[in-house]
Formats: structure tokens, sequence, C-alpha cells
């Protein structure tokens, strides 16, 4: 089915399907093969070419999501995100980064771009002039990250796009916060898009893979490094991928509905101090977000007050948990000054604003109800725990 003028749920639905001609089943059939007989055509398939059925069938899909000529599915996201950067960087060249970079993207370029003698500069702020101050006469890459983590600031595309455009340097995005739901920054004039599929696309905490998509001609040299880099994803989690994203455009929705009642309910709270969402009209990026996003995502942070320990706040959460990951069907909370930003100096948290009572939020499809039902739980037991005086 082409993806020309079709709405998101028909592209997630049935987009790079692959028809059972044999048993005329309602899912696409799994090739498990990785090997196959040479024919006429000069195809040779192979797991690690990124071409078997599946591979070819869900990249298909992934590129319509994105508006973008072609795709390609990496076995995680850091993957898509390394073979991405390096395909366009050599010994010599340099990137301009967005400060605020997931924790994994930032341990690739800080531990190992130096020994390929790639140079790498991170901005000091989100606006587009602060990208254009860091680049050089060897810049080839510009990477953003928006909405980015744990903040959630919006980094203007068009902005950023047309100052690498001047320059003839490529830009590349970090989309997996915002899904291909909300945000499609190749219409902003982004060239490349990479995803952690883990996140949205496959949206229930048991899938690992990354996903690439942009021009033909870029996605021919991403492949060129892909297949010798070898970071394919496997045939049988492609397919699960695949049924996965049949529902994201439900389930993300869903997300952005209910991240934005939690975002109203703990702005009104007495006991949270701040609430970062870029749906809220009180956050300062709302109106860049409404230029460029589709929907605000399903990812805020908030700020507990100091007198609300924020360990002892996420123990007493019954229904949602503590976790790493984020994106899920299920909710689940972290402490970035405990986890994700732990490793960073106090002093460099303070400077980003990431304080000790900040929690990241990433909403799940729940009952509103229940979420706000778990939260206030969760704070009336720390404020017990506080009042109650120790008993021995
Ligand atoms: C999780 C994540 C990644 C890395 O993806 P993996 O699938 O864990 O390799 C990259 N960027 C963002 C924003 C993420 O949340």
């Amino acid at each position: 089915m082409s993806s020309k003028s079709k709405g998101i749920n028909t592209v997630c639905t049935h987009v790079g399907e692959l028809v059972d001609k044999q048993y005329k089943g309602a899912v696409s059939p799994l090739y498990m093969s990785t090997s196959y007989a040479f024919d006429d055509v000069d195809v040779k398939r192979y797991p690690r070419y990124f071409n078997t059925p599946n591979q070819e069938g869900l990249c298909k899909k992934i590129a319509a999501l994105e508006h973008a000529e072609a795709a390609l599915i990496f076995g995680s996201g850091m993957a898509a995100v390394s073979t991405a950067l390096m395909a366009f960087l050599h010994a010599g060249d340099h990137v301009v980064l967005q400060q605020t970079l997931y924790g994994g993207t930032y341990n690739l370029v800080t531990e190992e771009f130096a020994k390929f003698g790639i140079e790498y500069s991170f901005t000091e702020g989100w606006e587009p002039k602060d990208f254009e101050t860091q680049i050089k006469d060897n810049t080839k890459v510009i990477y953003m990250e928006t909405p980015s983590n744990p903040l959630l600031t919006i980094t203007d595309l068009v902005g950023v796009a047309s100052i690498a455009k001047k320059h003839g340097i490529i830009t590349m995005i970090d989309n997996t916060f915002a899904s291909p739901v909300n945000q499609n920054p190749i219409e902003f004039g982004v060239d490349v898009v990479i995803h952690s599929a883990t996140k949205y696309m496959g949206g229930h905490s048991d899938i690992c893979a990354g996903a690439v998509a942009s021009s033909q001609k870029n996605m021919d040299k991403i492949f060129h490094l892909a297949k010798n880099f070898g970071g394919s994803l496997s045939d049988y989690t492609v397919w699960l991928l695949e049924r996965s994203i049949k529902t994201m455009g439900l389930r993300v929705r869903a997300q952005n509905e209910n991240a934005m009642a939690m975002a109203y309910y703990l702005n009104n709270h007495d006991d949270i101090a701040a609430v970062y969402y870029p749906g809220l009209p009180t956050h300062k990026d709302h109106e860049l977000a409404k230029k460029q996003m589709k929907g605000f995502g399903g990812m805020l942070s908030f700020e507990l007050k100091p007198n609300i320990d924020a360990s002892l706040f996420q123990k007493s959460l019954r229904l949602i948990k503590s976790s790493m990951s984020l994106a899920g069907v299920e909710s689940t909370v972290l402490s970035p000054t405990q986890t994700s930003h732990a490793l960073m100096s106090a002093e460099i948290r303070s400077k980003q604003g990431i304080k000790d009572g900040l929690i990241r939020f990433s909403v799940g499809i729940e009952e509103v109800e229940d979420l706000i039902e778990d939260i206030e739980y969760a704070i009336i037991k720390v404020k017990e725990y506080i009042s109650i005086p120790s008993e021995n």
C-alpha cells in the first residue's frame, strides 16, 4: 500500500505489510531465512544487508511514518545513532551537538570520537544561535534532540536546519521522545531522523531496536557503513516491531492526552514546585512546540518541593514503577540525579536546571484517575514518614 495522503493510523497499520499470497493470512508472514537462493534479479538477500522481506517491509513503514524516502532498522537505538553519525563524519571533521543529549549518545561522543579523530562541541543553550556559534570550517553534522531529556526543552527545527543549510552542514535529530506521531522533522528541513524504537515504536517495553530515516541518497551512505558495522535487527524482532507499530498512533495519542492531564494536575499541586511539559501554556517553548509538534508527547518532568524526598516518593508509588526506560504503555518515573545524570557533577546539573527533587515521568495509557490516586497516596506516605518521630 502506498503511503501517499494516508492518515497516521492507516500508515501504522498497513504500509509495508507483506501479503500472504499462499494462505491469505491477516498479518505479514515471518521469513526467518538467513540464506536466499540467487535468482536472475541481482538481489542478494541477507539479514546484515538489511534486505530480508520483513526488514524491507518495516523500513517502508518507518520511512512513511517520517515522510522520508527511505529508512533502515537497527538492533538498538544506539546502533542507529552511531551508524548515522559515523556515516557522515571522517577523521578531521567536526560535529556540533546539543548540550542535553541522551546519556548513551553523550558517552558515544565523549568516549569514542577522539580515537577516530573526530572533533566535537556541545552547545551552551538551545537557540539556533547557540548552534551557529559552535560551527567551524570543518563542521559536517549538527545533532539535535527535541523535546530534550529531562527538562523537555524544545529546539527550533526550522531555525537550526536553515543555519545548517547555509553552511552546507547535515542536520540530524534524535526524534525518540516525540515519536513520529507527534513530530516529523523532515517537514521542517532536518536531514536525518533517528529513533530508539525501543521506546514509542515498540511501546511495550519488550523490544530493543533503532531506526534511521532520510533521503535515499543519505540512506545509501548510511547503509554502506551499516552493513560493515553489522548492527541489523533479527527478523523475529522486526516482525514484533511491525506489530507494535500498528497501535503506535493509538498509544501515543492516549499518552499525549494523559500527559496533558497529569501536567495540569501536577501544576496545581501544592507539593510540586515546577512542571516541565511543552503542552502547558506556561512552558517557555510552548509556542514553538505548537508550531512543530502535532501532539506534546507522553514525557514530562516535575520538581517535588524540598520537603518531599524524591527517593521516598518513588518508593511509595504503588502503580507507577521506577524504571530507567520510558515510553511503554505502563507509566514509569525516574530521578535523573540518581540515575541518568548521576555521573554528572552537581555543578553541571544545576547549570542545566536539574535539581534533586526532579522526577521524569513517562506517562502510560492507564486511567488518569488511577495515576493521580497513586501520586496522592505517595505524597501522603512521604509526609507521614517525615512526621512520625522515630520509635527507637
Ligand atoms: C533510549 C534512547 C536511545 C538509545 O536507544 P537504545 O535502544 O537503548 O539503544 C537514544 N535516544 C533516546 C532519546 C533514548 O531515549
